[in-house]
């Protein structure tokens, strides 16, 4: 009752819809090399890092969208149903997290999601509404599957082009397995940075006649001029350059989505002694967790000051049927 009192306020106020999300890709999905015990990587991950993330929720009082990889869900059942238990979303995240996703048959690709979303239907009792691909790696095959198997968003777009060119370098630098790594085509980087009815044909696209479509392409959001994606990792990365206030600034739109990656609330003690070559992590680990929290903290009140901040289900139910603003949308439209 309470919680409706709050949101018919807020909506009263002229805000718009924003939301945060999280992949639940474990440490051990942030490996250069395979590691001998992925287990003992996976349950760090599960046991102690998603319980710290939903205190996390809890004290700021936010419900949030989880992209769950399906081999997880089955090995962690009671950490999944504790997610479920507190509010929050179970989204998709394929069953066994490919990095080349898109480069599967069109076979293998509705099996990667089919199995994860029967794992999730099976612990939850609720069949996953959205999806996001391993890497943002996406093309037609994965929206005809999503349409086909009545998924209501997909949330992989990323077109952030200084995201697509540190990629590259990357790839070119430090990945011997060149299809380790795989990166969306460049016109897929002029897709709309809010929330969009794709085009059957060209899901890069917005489809200007489709009144009707319950399908909604819900992109990672992207910082004006400097182009960055919105995602929490870069406030991370760059916090020496980049202060949380231009951040944030730059990268209001309409309607915004806040991505986080469960790793970047591991903290130095829960990998002491654990002896393997991270991508990010340890990046993360250099800032101690508590600066870390303060800093996500001050980013969630600007966005709880300026939007009403709802699950990513909940944001794509609210736009079926609707033609979606794109970035020439007043800051503050209604519905
Ligand atoms: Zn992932």
């Amino acid at each position: 009752m309470f919680a409706i009192f709050i949101i018919t306020k807020l909506m009263s106020q002229n805000k718009t819809f924003a939301n945060i999300n999280i992949d639940l890709d474990t440490l051990n999905d942030d490996l250069r090399e395979p590691s001998n015990n992925p287990n003992l990587l996976k349950e760090i991950t599960y046991q102690r890092v998603v319980p710290r993330f939903l205190n996390f929720l809890r004290s700021e009082n936010l419900k949030a969208t989880f992209f769950c990889i399906g081999q997880d869900v089955k090995t962690f059942p009671e950490v999944i149903k504790s997610i479920d238990n507190d509010g929050h979303e179970i989204a998709n995240h394929t069953m066994n997290h490919p990095k080349q996703f898109a480069l599967l048959s069109m076979v293998d690709k509705e099996q990667e999601i089919a199995l994860a979303e029967k794992e999730i239907e099976r612990i939850t009792g609720k069949r996953p509404e959205g999806f996001r691909a391993p890497g943002y790696t996406i093309d037609e095959d994965v929206f005809t599957i999503l349409r086909k198997r009545q998924y209501s968003y997909d949330a992989s777009l990323n077109n952030s082009l200084f995201y697509f060119i540190l990629k590259s370098i990357y790839k070119q630098l430090f990945i011997k397995n060149k299809n380790y790594l795989v990166l969306q085509k460049l016109k897929h980087y002029a897709s709309p940075a809010v929330p969009y009815i794709p085009r059957a044909d060209a899901f890069w696209k917005k489809e200007e006649n489709d009144e009707k479509s319950s399908f909604i392409e819900i992109p990672i959001g992207k910082m004006k001029g400097i182009d960055l994606p919105f995602i929490s990792a870069v406030l991370l990365c760059f916090h020496r350059f980049l202060p949380a206030s231009l951040f944030y600034n730059l990268s209001r739109r309409p309607m915004i989505n806040l991505q986080f990656h469960i790793n970047e609330f591991t903290q130095e003690s829960d990998i002491a002694g654990v002896e393997e070559d991270f991508i990010l992590t340890k990046t993360y680990c250099s800032l101690p967790l508590e600066k870390r929290l303060t800093s996500f903290s001050s980013l969630l009140n600007w966005m709880k000051r300026d939007y009403t901040l709802i699950t990513l289900n909940e944001m794509a139910a609210s736009l079926k049927g609707k033609n979606v603003h794109a970035d020439d949308a007043p800051q503050h439209f209604k519905f």
